[in-house]
This record gives structure tokens, sequence and C-alpha cells, in this order.
């Protein structure tokens, strides 16, 4: 089937009993068995419950796997991938500009664990490969980057990785399965933070890994029973009813997207621009090869912190905050606020300065958010 057609029905039979339409949230902890060892599959909500196991079959179709899981948080879904992937003595290869609360998890606690992380310009081929060790078994890739939307070419760094022991793991938040399909292009395992595109609506956290092994996705489903941390029937349900516009959604996104790109491109108060649509963006080539959209986020420098907070004050429509990926468009200050944690030196040498200013756009009319930024121009 097509991605839209998968987008609404994979996964979600109509319920066996009434023929409800849409599954139902089956809000329940436990299920009663007919006798010892005799039940219909279902023993202990933690294990399994129908509603999330919805969303997981869908995932797994949208995103080309062989299975999928819930978790609790997109956090919560990589920690589930480290306890899949990494033991004491493991090394592993992170980029160096992934999501702040990523790195905070590998360098503040499964550092600790005994396993050594590398941090690379996940971009520079060169780089990745002279990171890897005969005890390497995890490259974890975001691309585009948060939030400077550098690319990271997916099949190159799958062929050096597979030539040891090595899994790779993509953040594919940004873009969502209906732009990016890591797994088709050579990776193992992709993670998301369902938070942001794929609920799509801000109103829900949460979390979830598909795999492409078999025995990786038995092993991990252990871990999600094993550790725990589950993605409430509620909310799958709710990422469940968001996957459905995914596709429409993320046309709006990126439509809107390349339209505010080439309205900030032209305005002199911009002294940078990152998006991968653009024809001057470094990865742009490689996103047209890999990827089937821009998608809608946005980051630009206005060359100082005076005129980054002048700007962020004066949006209205668009509303100052953390996340992305919802309808409504989100603007916010790395420096200040998602990059805080990273050392002021260390964002420098990345290109986070303090001027830098990330647009999360949405699906508002794009007239509106350009009226909206032109008057924040103006002051
Ligand atoms: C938000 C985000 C995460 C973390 O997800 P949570 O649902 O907030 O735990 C991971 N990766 C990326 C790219 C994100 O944007």
């Amino acid at each position: 089937m097509g991605f839209k057609t998968d987008a609404i029905h994979a996964g979600q039979e109509p319920d066996p009993t009434t023929g409800a339409v849409t599954i139902p949230i089956y809000q329940t902890s436990t299920y009663v068995q007919e006798g010892i060892g005799k039940h219909k599959g279902f023993e202990y909500a933690r294990t399994q419950n129908p509603t999330r196991m919805a969303l997981e079959r869908n995932m797994a179709v949208l995103e080309r796997a062989v299975a999928g899981y819930a978790f609790a948080s997109g956090m919560a879904a990589t920690t589930s991938i480290t306890h899949l992937l990494l033991k004491q003595g493991d090394h592993a290869i992170c980029g160096e500009n992934v999501y702040g609360g990523t790195f905070r998890l590998f360098d503040k606690i499964v550092k600790h664990y005994g396993v050594e992380f590398t941090y690379v310009n996940t971009s520079n081929l060169s780089d990745v490969e002279r990171a890897v060790r005969p005890n390497t078994r995890m490259v974890f890739i975001e691309t585009p980057t948060n939030p400077l939307m550098a690319i990271a070419d997916i099949q190159a760094i799958s062929d050096i990785a597979h030539r040891g022991k090595c899994r790779v793991v993509v953040d594919n938040t940004f873009m969502s399965p209906y732009f990016q399909r890591p797994l088709e292009l050579g990776a193992d395992i992709v993670v998301h933070s369902t938070t942001k595109y794929l609920n799509g609506h801000s109103d829900s956290v949460g979390g979830v890994v598909v795999l492409k092994h078999k025995e990786d996705a038995e092993r991990l489903q252990f871990i999600q029973n094993a550790a725990g941390a589950i993605l409430s029937p509620f909310d799958s349900w709710l990422v469940l009813r968001g996957i459905k516009t995914l596709p429409v959604r993320m046309e709006a996104h990126n439509a809107n997207g390349m339209a505010i790109a080439k309205y900030l491109a032209g305005r002199k108060e911009v002294q940078k621009i990152y998006y991968p649509g653009l024809p001057n963006h470094p990865g742009h080539d490689l996103a047209k090869k890999q990827m089937t959209g821009f998608g809608g986020m946005i980051s630009f420098d206005l060359g100082s912190r005076e005129h980054a907070g002048k700007f962020l004050e004066t949006v209205k429509l668009c509303s100052l905050g953390e996340s992305l990926g919802g309808v409504e468009t989100l603007i916010s200050h790395p420096a200040t606020m998602t990059h805080a944690s990273v050392p002021a030196e260390e964002r420098a040498r990345m290109g986070i300065t303090d001027g830098l200013v990330r647009i999360s756009v949405g699906i508002e009319d794009v007239e509106d958010l350009i009226a909206d930024l032109d008057r924040a121009f103006g002051k």
C-alpha cells in the first residue's frame, strides 16, 4: 500500500467486538485468564496493550521495519537502545550535534557504565571512519542535525559501520518516515520522539524504536518489558491519531518551511540561514538524494544575542518555546534553551551562536507567519 494508506490503516483492524473504526483506548492493567496458561495473548499491560501494539505495528510498516516498540518518551526510547547495543567495555560513536538530551544521556549516565563515546561531525565521513574501533558497537546519528541542519550520509555511514560488528541508529524525529526512511538507506535502527511530528499536535510526550533485524527486535521487546518505560494507552492512541494526518501535515510544513526560508534568505538582518532546502546549504544535494522533502525546521543567525532577544520578544503568532513539530509555529533560542547545557566554547565552535534563532514552522497561513516575522524585523 501507499504511505498515506498505511498511515491511516496499517496495524489497525476494526475492533473485533464492536466494529469500532478507531482502535479503542484499552485502559486496563490486566486481562482475565480462562485457566492456567489459557489466555488471549494478553497477560499484563506493561507487556501487552492492544492500543500500544497498534501504534507499534503502524510505525513498523511506515519505517519498513520488522517491528516497533513504543516508549514513554523519546529519551526512554534511546535509553532502551543503549540497553540493547552497549555493555561495559564497548565504544560508541555519536554525532557531535545531536539533541541535547541524547548527549546528556550518553555523557552523564551511559558513560558511567563503562562505555566510551566519541563525538564526531557525522557530515564528514572520514571523521566517522577514523573514530571506528574494533569494539565500536553503535553509531548514533541525527540528520538533519539540531539546530544547524547538517546532513549526514546514512548509506555511507552504514557501509563504514557494517565493516565491523556495529549497528547504525538514526534519530529520524526531524524528518518522520514520510520524508526519510533510514532503514531503506542501510541503517539498522530508527528512533523517534513521537512528541514532535508523529503526534504533531503538541499534546503528548512519547518515543518509538523500529528495527531492521529480528534478533534486535526480540531483545528490545524483552528490554521494553523488563525495564518498563512503556507508552500509555492514551498517548498511544493520540500518536496513532496524529499519524493519520502525518503526510498532509508534512507537506504543509515543507511548503511553509520553504516559503519562510526564502523570505529569511532575502532579509538583510539575517547573517546566515540553515535550511537544507536552499541550494546553497552545504548538504543540499545529499538531502535531495536521501530525503523526499526538507521539512519545517529552519535556523538563522541575527548576529547577536541582543538582536535575537528583541526579535523573539516581538514575534506574536510564532510562540517562544522549546519543542518542535507541532501544527503551531514555535520559535526558540538554542544557546539559552535547547543547547544551554553545551559549554559556551563548544557551542561557538559548532556555530550555535548567541544570535542563532530556530523556528519550527507550523501549518498556519504562511502570509500570517511572514507578517509576524516582518513586524519583528521592523523593530
Ligand atoms: C525532542 C527530541 C528528542 C527527545 O524526545 P522526548 O520525547 O522529549 O524525550 C530526541 N531527539 C530529537 C531530535 C528531539 O527533537
